[in-house]
């Protein structure tokens, strides 16, 4: 039989494209190595926010105090909470093959690789079996990135974020390398849990591709309670339990490693014309490569590594296959990111860094030679302005921060840290992905009280 469309990797790109494709009515065939739901279920999003939800009950139990509640003697049983990750990660797997459950899909679990392609089909090998497509897309993912550090490389006290994972106990000590946002949200776990923390990154500052005012809060917050964070510190190298820098020693039971993942291309090799670039595969607007028929999305593109972009990606690739109209495309400008650290911090746009280092070109030129090429305003307020915040966030001010540009007053940029805000952070999404006006937003109502006013607290201010 002949596919129309095959698939390699079962992560959110994979298992959405195959979804949409085959209650379209086309035959898919979808490989998957390791288990349905790829990294994001398995050994990302969905296990560290599982965790990180119940460090926060601890934390949140050891510090009820402010609330007027009075507990004592609480404890936490990590060996538990590690078994209940187990049991969310199984369910929701479960959900993915349940969706995939239809007569014109077919899940096949083992490694796959290509083995011919022309511009009319392409031959996968998996098991002893092959299998004939007419299309392929290529969703097999990222790895964690090991950096190239003398003593990283088979030294049993370095994890990765997996290895991190899997553990059913507690490290007594941790020290992190790279505070980007797997860095920062495991330091969250680990300092939650009474565990001391290290974060040593080598940018000037943690997150540095975030709003750096919102991270000054999380940062001053986090020093504050005792996590050590050294910005600005190389590793030059690890000797067992020993992390040397350039800015001293540290010691810890374990060493996580964070410092970025790079794309997959296991089982591609006979696609050995296809265009990369800085290790991702190279795709267009519709998630098409330079080979025809030849499809990539999530995080093997190299471009945003998230699992909401990439089931996007997904769903424009499939609509290009499928030949809908009107054809969809991915508006890159517009994807919320979220670091659930606690305080969460949520982002959609462009920060006030982008805008600065806009070209000329970019962007229609301003008028006056000495403003910005996208003139811009920044609003904000603290999240105290919001009744329910104030309410729920004993001692924190949070903040809620709005840009937009100057002349049509359109909004480019929401940046916030706060509880909840990963929560209406889409409703900032909403307005960035259709180009509101604050004129247009403010007509929108807000539920009251919710933390989620803010935000039109601030726009309304305009
Ligand atoms: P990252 O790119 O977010 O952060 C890596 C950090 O390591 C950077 O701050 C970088 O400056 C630093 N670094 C690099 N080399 C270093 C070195 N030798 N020493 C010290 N610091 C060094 O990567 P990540 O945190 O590993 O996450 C990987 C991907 O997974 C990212 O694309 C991320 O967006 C995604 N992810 C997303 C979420 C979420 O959406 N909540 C959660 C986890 C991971």
């Amino acid at each position: 039989m002949k596919y129309f469309l095959a698939i390699i990797g079962g992560g959110p790109a994979g298992y959405t494209a195959a979804e949409i494709a085959s209650k379209a009515g086309k035959d898919v065939v979808i490989f998957e190595q390791n288990a349905l739901g790829g990294t994001c279920l398995n050994v990302g999003c969905i296990p560290t926010k599982t965790l990180l939800y119940g460090a926060k009950q601890y934390y949140n139990a050891t510090h009820a105090d402010k609330y007027g509640v009075k507990t004592e003697g609480v404890s936490f049983d990590y060996a538990k909470m590690v078994q209940r990750k187990m049991k969310v990660v199984r369910k929701l797997v479960a959900g993915i093959k349940q969706k995939l459950n239809n007569e014109h899909c077919t899940v096949v679990m083992g490694a796959a690789s290509v083995v011919s392609r022309n511009d009319e089909q392409v031959l996968i090998a998996c098991g002893e079996e092959q299998y004939e497509a007419e299309n392929l897309l290529i969703c097999t993912g990222s790895n964690n990135f090991v950096p190239p550090i003398p003593g990283v490389k088979d030294n049993p006290a370095i994890w990765d974020s997996t290895l991190a994972l899997d553990s059913k106990e507690l490290p007594q000590s941790m020290i992190i390398v790279g505070g980007g946002v797997i860095g920062m949200e495991f330091a969250t776990l680990y300092h939650e849990l009474g565990v001391p923390v290290t974060v040593i990154e080598a940018m000037p500052t943690i997150l540095p591709n975030l709003d750096q005012e919102v991270v000054a809060i999380l940062l001053e917050k986090y020093r504050k309670a005792g996590i050590q964070i050294l910005t600005d510190t190389k590793v030059t190298e690890v000797q067992g339990n020993k992390v040397l820098t350039t800015n001293g020693e540290y010691e810890a039971e374990h060493i996580l490693i964070s410092v970025g993942r790079r794309a997959n291309m296991q089982g591609l090799d006979a696609l050995n014309d296809i265009e990369i670039y800085r290790g991702g595969i190279v795709v267009d607007e519709f998630m098409r490569t330079n080979l025809k028929n030849v499809y990539a999305a999530g995080d093997v593109t190299g471009k945003i590594m998230l699992a909401h972009v990439a089931s996007r990606q997904a769903e424009v690739a499939v609509g290009r296959m499928l030949k809908q109209i009107p054809l969809q495309r991915i508006a890159y400008n517009a994807i919320p990111s979220v670091v659930y650290t606690n305080p969460e911090i949520a982002c959609i746009g462009l920060t006030e860094k982008d805008l600065n280092e806009i070209k000329e070109g970019d962007f229609a030129p301003s008028m006056s030679t000495d403003e910005p090429f996208v003139p811009y305003e920044v609003h904000k307020l603290p999240m105290t302005y919001s009744g329910r915040f104030v309410a729920e966030n004993e001692g924190e001010t949070g903040l809620c921060k709005v840009i937009v540009d100057k002349r049509s007053k359109t909004i480019m940029g929401v940046h916030m840290i706060g509880n909840p805000c990963s929560e209406f952070v889409a409703a900032a999404s909403f307005a960035v992905r259709m180009g509101y006006t604050v004129g247009e937003f403010k007509q929108v109502v807000f539920p009251h009280p919710t933390v989620g006013e803010v935000l039109r607290e601030v726009i309304a201010e305009l």
